[in-house]
């Protein structure tokens, strides 16, 4: 029997009304001959009483913080939580389902606890589901280690538990149910003139996730890609088509795109911060790359948009990181400035490779807003731009409309 995974997001379980369509979703995927494996994120958003969120909060509150063991286990809570409900609504639509942790649905993790990675998976409990048709309804963002330690995949994990599933039992398709219609040119929160799009490329919302667009985790997409697996986004409460993720056509041939738009979609993340560190004698026999870098590696701290200079590095960290930066920089007496409250822009296209141009385009947009670009960096597909917050919604909309991705260009 053909099998389906179904992740459901954290607003499509929020409420009976939204779990009774998400029941629907799973009843179509039936009555289209497939089995469905189901999978589930922790209900609501932070404020609503069983979300990740709301469990951190409290840990917090009383000093769990410091052991991401204990973390782990009041954060995987969320998701059996949900798990369990949504496994009774479809008890009470009539069908046959049963409840499964990451650990019992096989999800075999090393012991990074807060961000474990995914090792194996032994999917004997679901095998036996579908010998007996039961659907099986998995807590996501979580998995157990090689000796039974509850552990979770990282903000965002139920997409990769959902890709992670579809390999592992040679799903014909994943579907990520969320609140949009799919993979969208921009957050259509911050661009009202974003357009959903019908396909997209792996590496294309890989590059997305990556540089900050929410609605994928990056993890599952690679997941998805080294086993050209498709994922599909779909809105819970519609039943609109959705974006596919694929790299084949109908055929299972490449699929070459026959768009003339150089730019597939604008991602941005905020919360950055721009390091600036002077070598101008101050760390004595440290101030070297090699001594300075390896101490930011040491506290943990990932940097980016990297620029080295002899007399200045340059680089952005995210602000979760400054105490750690300034402990490290303080230890060995570097002298440095912060620009805080940063937010990198992206634009992300397969096209825009060796197309010139490009890079002239983005700054003559955002200079037309009086956007400032601290910083760039680029690659082939990608180029990054760092700016002020302020004016984050400025740029993603003056580069949306620029490079012509709206409805408005159509
Ligand atoms: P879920 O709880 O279902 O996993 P998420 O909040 O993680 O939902 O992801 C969905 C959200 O991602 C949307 O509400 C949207 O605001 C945001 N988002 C950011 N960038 C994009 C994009 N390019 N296309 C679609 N959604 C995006
Ligand atoms: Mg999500």
């Amino acid at each position: 029997m053909k099998i389906l995974v179904q992740k459901f997001g954290g607003t499509s379980v929020a409420t009976q009304e939204r779990r009774e369509l998400v029941v629907d979703k799973i009843e179509n995927a039936v009555k289209n001959g497939f089995f469905p494996v189901v999978v589930v994120s922790a209900i609501g958003r932070n404020g609503d009483p069983y979300a990740t969120d709301t469990f951190i909060s409290f840990a917090n509150s009383v000093g769990v913080k410091s052991n991401p063991r204990e973390m782990d286990m009041i954060m995987s809570c969320g998701e059996i939580i949900s798990s369990v409900v949504l496994s009774n609504t479809l008890k009470k639509r009539g069908y046959d389902s049963m409840v499964l942790t990451g650990g019992q649905a096989g999800i075999i993790t090393d012991e990074s606890f807060g961000d474990a990675e995914v090792l194996r998976v032994e999917p004997q409990f679901i095998s036996d589901c579908m010998e007996k048709n039961i659907i099986p309804v998995i807590a996501g963002f979580q998995g157990k280690s090689e000796n039974g330690e509850i552990t979770t995949l990282g903000r965002g994990g139920s997409d990769v538990t959902g890709a992670i599933m579809g390999e592992a039992l040679n799903a014909e398709a994943v579907e990520i149910y969320t609140d949009v219609e799919g993979i969208m040119t921009a957050d259509p929160r911050i661009v009202p003139d974003a357009m959903v799009m019908d396909t997209i490329y792996y590496n294309e919302v890989f590059q997305m996730a990556e540089y900050g667009s929410k609605v994928i985790h990056p993890r599952a997409v690679e997941v998805a890609m080294r086993s050209n697996l498709p994922l599909l986004i779909k809105n819970t409460m519609t039943d609109c088509a959705g974006t596919l993720i694929t790299n084949c056509d109908k055929n299972r041939n490449y699929r070459y795109d026959k768009s003339n738009k150089i730019l597939t979609a604008i991602a941005h993340v905020s919360g950055r911060v721009r390091v600036r560190i002077i070598f101008d004698g101050s760390a004595g026999e440290f101030e070297n790359d090699d001594q300075l870098f390896e101490a930011i590696a040491s506290e943990g701290i990932s940097i980016d948009m990297i620029n080295v200079n002899p007399d200045f590095k340059l680089f952005i960290i995210d602000e979760a990181y400054i105490g750690n930066l300034e402990k490290v920089l303080g230890r060995y007496e570097y002298n440095y400035e912060l620009k805080t409250n940063c937010s990198k822009v992206t634009i992300i296209g397969n096209k825009m490779r060796g197309v010139p141009g490009v890079m002239s385009k983005t700054i003559s947009a955002l200079a037309r807003q009086n956007i400032e670009v601290l910083q760039t960096s680029d690659s082939h597909t990608t180029i990054s731009c760092l700016i002020d917050s302020a004016y984050t919604n400025a740029a993603v909309n003056a580069l949306h409309q620029e490079f012509e991705l709206g409805k408005a260009s159509k």
